[in-house]
């Protein structure tokens, strides 16, 4: 079973259209969303959730009003001004913990004289197992806010590896994180291949060289396509020079074309809804990426 995940140094390059597309031209495939803190490959694949889970990480600090004698002493000790009590404004307040605010560092549940403050894990955000018209995806929300995205991560693609195993499936294909953070390295932690889809600008070309650092750092092979490289000739041209001197490979170039639009409105990935060169462009990207991913 092998992995595949489509990455980018930065949002808005183009990331989820491409996988979108690729998760149509995939066969026998298990489908990961693995940008848990703005996830949207599921506006293409409209999934139907077959499967929810709570995912509870880290903990936080609940103070229980009947225990409390209001002695004042988490609000004095806690270094995050996460607890909230009685002031001029409201002075019959109770005392209580600003969720967002607590980093669970436990000193108030350590030192709280009357055993008042409860520590429970913290219930981050869902993650959920789906049917969409192109095979099963596994994927997830985090809260606003909420913390640890790379163990999500890390989390469902466990589970998408579970599942292909489980059916003898070949594949799973990950639409991954933007940027360099916690989830895109937890994203390629274990996969054989990651795409990295730029674009030709001089912070596209910044931006692809950081992430293609990165994967260098895994030991992780590259392919790269340059999306929209009609907006910027001469830059989609350096970039290639770039990639050809570093020896990863350029599965594509994707003109700027409307119809990426047009299918995102009408809720399909641009090769369902375009029958012209776009999608045979991305159909010989995508054979080009298997054939890399084969080459071992
Ligand atoms: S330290 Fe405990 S008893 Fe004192 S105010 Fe805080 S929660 Fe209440
Ligand atoms: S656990 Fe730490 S951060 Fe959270 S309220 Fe208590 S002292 Fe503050």
């Amino acid at each position: 079973m092998r992995e595949i995940v489509v990455i980018s140094g930065k949002g808005g390059a183009g990331k989820t259209s491409i996988a979108g597309a690729f998760a149509h031209l995939a066969e026998d495939t298990v489908l990961c969303d693995l940008d848990v803190d703005a996830p949207d490959l599921h506006l293409l694949l409209d999934p139907r959730h077959r499967v929810e889970h709570e995912f509870r990480s880290g903990n936080e600090a609940v103070i229980d009003p009947e225990m409390c004698i209001g002695c004042g002493q988490c609000a004095e000790l806690c270094r995050f001004d996460a607890i909230a009590g009685p002031d001029d404004a409201n002075p019959d307040s109770a005392y209580s913990v600003l969720p967002f605010r607590c980093e669970g560092c436990k000193v108030c549940v350590a030192l709280c004289p009357a055993q008042a403050i409860a520590f429970p894990e913290r219930h981050c955000g869902e993650w959920y197992v789906s049917d969409t018209r192109f095979g099963t995806m596994v994927h997830a929300q985090l809260f606003p806010g909420e913390e640890n995205s790379g163990r999500l991560v890390t989390l469902l693609k466990r589970e998408a590896r579970a599942i292909a195993e489980e059916r003898g499936l070949g594949l799973v294909l990950s639409d991954g994180a933007p940027g360099i953070g916690c989830p895109v390295i937890s994203s390629l932690a274990g996969t054989d291949l990651a795409v990295l889809i730029t674009e030709p600008t001089p912070s596209g070309m910044h931006d692809l060289m950081r992430v293609a650092e990165l994967c260098e750092g895994f030991r992780t092979r590259v392919a790269v396509i340059i999306n929209k490289w009609d907006i910027n000739p001469t830059q989609a041209d350096a970039i290639e020079a770039y990639c050809s001197g570093k020896g990863y490979p350029v599965v594509c170039r994707l003109p700027h074309d409307r119809a990426v639009t047009d299918a995102m409105v009408n809720r399909q990935v641009v090769t369902e809804y375009d029958r012209g060169q776009l999608s045979d462009t991305l159909k010989t990207a995508w054979t080009a990426i298997l054939a890399r991913l084969e080459a071992g």
